[in-house]
């Protein structure tokens, strides 16, 4: 191969090393999900049983902090939403564990050629207090997910007594999520 065409086959090469480097296509997702309490259920909370003398309600074990992960990854798929996926009719995810929700999520973000990039999860609620469940619930998600815990960030807020939240009737999980393309150097 004469030298010229080596150069312009070296660059050629190079500069594909560079796009595959620098444009990067990630998608952002949100989710937003609550339940109400309900007497007799445990809480669970990120993957996380939460001690509390309520749990929450729902067709499934109700981890709104889930739900809203879940959602998040749907969203930035752009394929629709949890109850798509996973109808609350349907009597085969009664009392069903989210964590089966969230990793449906990341095996479709995988088969879309996006991984988990970071996670960004608040949770609202008046009680019981998170602190001590927030590392818990850090290392449940980043498992889940894939990342390390340094790309999950685990918050929890009251609602200053306000609105139903205030009023202990239930709680509320946001989550952002943003999904990066799977390179072969990511
Ligand atoms: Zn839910």
């Amino acid at each position: 191969m004469p030298f010229s065409r080596i150069h312009a086959f070296t660059f050629l090469i190079a500069s594909s090393a560079l796009v595959s480097y620098f444009i990067v296509m990630p998608r952002i997702g949100l989710g937003y999900d609550s339940h109400r309490f309900v007497a007799g259920r445990p809480l669970m909370l990120g993957g996380v049983l939460v001690a509390h003398d309520m749990g929450l309600a729902g067709h499934s074990d109700a981890d709104a902090a889930l739900h809203a992960i879940t959602d998040a990854i749907l969203g930035a798929l752009g394929l629709g939403d949890i109850g798509e996926h996973f109808p609350d009719g349907d009597p085969k995810w009664r009392n069903a564990d989210s964590r089966h929700f969230v990793l449906h999520a990341v095996q479709l973000a995988h088969q879309h050629g996006m991984k988990v990039g970071n996670c960004d999860l608040t949770i609202i609620t008046e009680s019981p207090k998170l602190r001590a469940a927030k590392p818990l619930m850090k290392a449940s998600i980043a498992e889940m997910l894939g990342v390390p815990q340094s790309a999950v960030a685990v918050k929890a807020k009251t609602n200053e007594h306000m609105g139903w939240i205030g009023r202990g009737e239930g709680l509320a999980a946001m989550a952002v999520v943003m999904l990066v393309e799977q390179t072969e150097i990511g």
